[in-house]
C-alpha cells in the first residue's frame, strides 16, 4: 500500500536523518519542498519558469503552483510506493489544499510525524557546534573537542560558531516555528493522523517509533 507521509519538527529536530533512515527503508521518496522548488526551476518546464519569475522577483510562490508542482510529483514513477513530504504544508491553506490533492488521487495521508524536542536540549546540543574557519573540519565542544582550545587540529585554522548554532537564533527559529506550526499540529490531530515523537535522544530510537507505528 502507499504510504504518503509528512513530517514536522523544528529545526534541530533530525527531521533530516530520519528521512535519510525512513525513505529508502520503505521506497518511498524523501520531498523537501526547498529542492524540489529548485529541481522544477532548473528543468525549465512551464510550471518552472511560471515558479523562477516569482522567486526571481522576490515574491511568494503562490499556493496553487505549488500544489500543482507537488501533484506532478507524486504521479511520478519514483513516488508510486509514497512519498515523505518535509517542508510542506506550512499554512492550513496549504493543508486543506493537500488533502484536496491526495483525496483527488486517491492517496490519502497515512501519518504525520511530529519530531518534538525540548528547546533547552537542542540549545545545548548545536551551542557547542564550531567548524573550521579554514578547512571547514566540524567540532562539538563537548563530544568532539579540539586538542587544542578554538583551533583545528587538521589545518590550525581558527574554530567559529555559525550564526545558525547561536543561541539567541536557536531561541528565536524555535518561537517561530512553534507560532506556525502549532496550527498544523492542532489540524492533524483532529484529523487522528498526529503522531508526536519525542526526538530528544537517539535518531536511532525515532527511527524505531516511526517504523513501529507504521507497521501496525
Ligand atoms: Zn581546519
Amino acid at each position: 500500500m502507499t504510504k504518503d507521509l509528512i513530517i514536522l519538527g523544528a529545526p534541530g529536530a533530525g527531521k533530516g536523518t530520519l528521512a535519510v533512515d525512513l525513505c529508502p527503508r520503505l521506497g518511498i521518496k524523501h520531498i523537501s519542498t526547498g529542492d524540489l522548488l529548485r529541481e522544477v526551476i532548473v528543468s525549465g518546464s512551464p510550471l518552472g519558469q511560471e515558479i523562477n519569475g516569482y522567486v526571481k522577483s522576490g515574491a511568494l510562490v503562490p499556493d496553487d503552483l505549488i500544489g500543482q508542482m507537488i501533484k506532478d510529483t507524486l504521479n511520478s514513477a519514483d513516488c508510486k510506493n509514497g512519498v515523505l513530504l518535509d517542508g510542506f504544508p506550512r499554512t492550513i491553506p496549504q493543508a486543506e489544499m493537500l488533502e484536496k490533492i491526495m483525496t483527488d488521487l486517491g492517496r490519502p495521508i497515512s501519518a504525520v510525524f511530529y519530531l518534538s524536542v525540548e528547546l533547552d536540549r537542542v540549545i545545548r546540543r548545536l551551542v557547542n557546534r564550531v567548524s573550521c574557519q579554514k578547512c571547514g573540519k566540524p567540532y562539538h565542544l563537548i563530544n568532539l573537542p579540539p586538542k587544542q582550545s578554538g583551533v583545528c587540529d587538521a589545518c590550525g585554522g581558527a574554530l567559529i560558531q555559525r550564526e545558525d548554532d547561536k543561541e539567541e537564533t536557536i531561541r528565536k527559529r524555535f518561537a517561530t516555528f512553534i507560532e506556525k506550526t502549532q496550527p498544523l499540529i492542532d489540524f492533524y490531530q483532529k484529523q487522528n493522523l498526529l503522531v508526536e515523537i519525542k526526538a530528544d535522544d537517539d535518531p536511532q530510537k525515532t527511527l524505531a517509533v516511526v517504523l513501529k507505528y507504521l507497521a501496525e
